[in-house]
């Protein structure tokens, strides 16, 4: 949001509550395949409970984040699936989606090279396709799609938050370590937010001409409940994520590496459909989700299967904030909880059958098969909660703009308005949703964006 409004000529203001950098991903320190295992100490250094909570909400046990410019896209794992035509809110067309969708995949880089790179690519994919039979046209077993690109010294330069600011440093001003605790807004207009230092200490007032709240799936529902927002009875409902089956194999002596490679490993997509309504990837990960095999494995002789599974968006389905209780950021104390239905247990017995062939077809289990269901909110793919909907109703929080429906300047962007039922990782259609939040601030029809920052007592 911020980038492409600044790079549209305005001025923006982004406060955020971790501490300051350049967004630029945290892969990017070792980014040849050798640090790919490395990666896994820097996520056990920035995923935290949120707002400096001392644990996980009770029913969420999975739920962590990071705080810091670019939020979790500083750790993202980089898969940026195309979304499947039901994965996407009808009201925005499908031409409309396709457009975004590519400026999106522009910005991060995406493409399939590092996909394909290892020469044992297309044994992978012919093995995974037979495996899974018939697909729709145009989802048929694929290269997954990576934000990532090629260095001109050889090699990879992952893509994150410094990848979307990029041309927009004039007109930005960032205000880190500093929470945002109140949207200030009168007779259905926001006119600017208070930002309290984390540490303590006076808050800032910032006046602005539209203020948009992208403070992640729980933070943005959270501020608008803490800021006395008029949201109706869907804010904080229709939670949705991924339910994740995973696994690692030995691969088998045929698919092995058997010389030294700088190349990635093959990364292979099933891509979600109606025919296939889960989503899955088979590369090499930084996590190791199966007992059975020792953490170090030869990074050569792995590969890892990962399945991400629809979650209903049901109401009850939902965040709940505590006005009793402050949390760390001096906000109400986030609880919620997500349910699987019966049809979201099919879905996932489905993959993990799936899951179990691809399994025995790519990997040697002689010494045994493991697999995991991370914790529930463990997904990293928490969406809902300011849910996006076609008309003003009590089953949506904001319009197909991504305007708070009762406000004429207040916009939510992030995972928290995709409160659809989906199996994609949900970054790329929440950068391409952003673009055209951006896209209807910036319009001659809605006025200029013009914030300025002035202190106050
Ligand atoms: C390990 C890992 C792997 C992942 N892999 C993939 C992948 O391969 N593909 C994919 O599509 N997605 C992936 N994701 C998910 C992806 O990172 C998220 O979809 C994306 O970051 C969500 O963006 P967001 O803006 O909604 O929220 P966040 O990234 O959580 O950002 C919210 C930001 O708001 C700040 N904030 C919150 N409250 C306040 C407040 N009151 N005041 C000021 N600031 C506030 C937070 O500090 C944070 O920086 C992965 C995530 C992780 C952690």
């Amino acid at each position: 949001m911020a980038g492409e409004l600044a790079r549209k000529g305005c001025q923006v203001v982004v406060i955020e509550a971790g501490t300051a950098g350049t967004g630029e991903h945290g892969r990017n320190l070792d980014s040849t395949p050798g640090g790919t295992r490395g990666f896994a100490d820097f996520l056990e250094g920035a995923l935290a409970p949120l707002n400096r909570a001392a644990a996980t909400p009770p029913r969420l046990p999975g739920l962590v984040g990071i705080h810091g410019v670019g939020g979790m896209l500083v750790g993202w794992t980089h898969n940026s699936p195309n979304p499947d035509w039901w994965e996407l809110p009808g009201w925005i067309e499908h031409d409309c989606w396709g457009r975004l969708v590519a400026r999106a995949s522009d910005l991060l880089h995406v493409g399939v090279a590092i996909s394909t790179e290892d020469g044992r690519y297309k044994d992978f994919e012919e093995i995974v396709a037979r495996r899974v039979g018939a697909l729709p046209d145009g989802r048929e077993v694929q290269p997954m799609p990576i934000a990532a690109e090629p260095l001109d010294s050889g090699g990879w330069r992952f893509s994150a938050a410094d990848d979307l600011l990029r041309g927009a440093h004039e007109n930005i001003r960032l205000i880190t370590d500093h929470v945002v605790r109140t949207v200030v807004h009168r007779r259905g207009a926001a006119t600017g937010v208070l930002a309290h230092p984390v540490g303590g200490g006076d808050p800032l007032l910032i006046n602005a001409d539209a203020v948009v709240i992208a403070a992640g799936t729980v933070g943005s529902a959270q501020l608008i409940a803490a800021s006395g927002l008029e949201a109706g009875p869907a804010l904080g409902a229709y939670l949705t994520e991924h339910t994740i089956v995973a696994s690692r194999v030995l691969l088998k002596a045929n698919l092995r590496r058997n010389e030294e490679s700088d190349r990635f490993p093959p990364s292979v997509w099933i891509p979600p459909s109606r025919a296939h309504e889960w989503s899955t990837t088979i590369n090499a990960t930084q996590w190791n989700f199966n007992p059975a095999i020792p953490a170090d494995a030869p990074f050569d002789n792995t590969i890892d299967l990962l399945s991400f599974c629809p979650v209903e968006p049901q109401e009850s389905n939902r965040l709940q904030f505590d006005a009793e209780r402050e949390d760390g950021f001096g906000l109400p104390v986030a609880t919620g909880a997500v349910e699987l239905s019966n049809s979201d247990f099919d879905v996932a017995g489905d993959a993990l059958r799936e899951l179990f062939l691809l399994s025995s077809d790519l990997g040697d289990l002689v010494t045994g098969w493991g697999m995991r269901v991370p914790a529930r909110g463990g997904s990293m793919h928490l969406m809902g909660s300011c849910r996006m909907g076609a008309v003003e109703s009590e089953s949506s929080v904001v319009s197909p703009e991504g305007r708070l429906w009762a406000y004429e300047n207040c916009y939510v962007a992030g995972n928290a308005v995709l409160g659809e039922r989906n199996a994609s990782n949900p970054t790329l259609t929440t950068i391409a949703f952003a673009l055209h939040v951006a896209d209807a601030i910036s319009s001659p029809s809605t006025s200029t964006l013009v914030a300025d920052c002035k202190e106050s007592s």
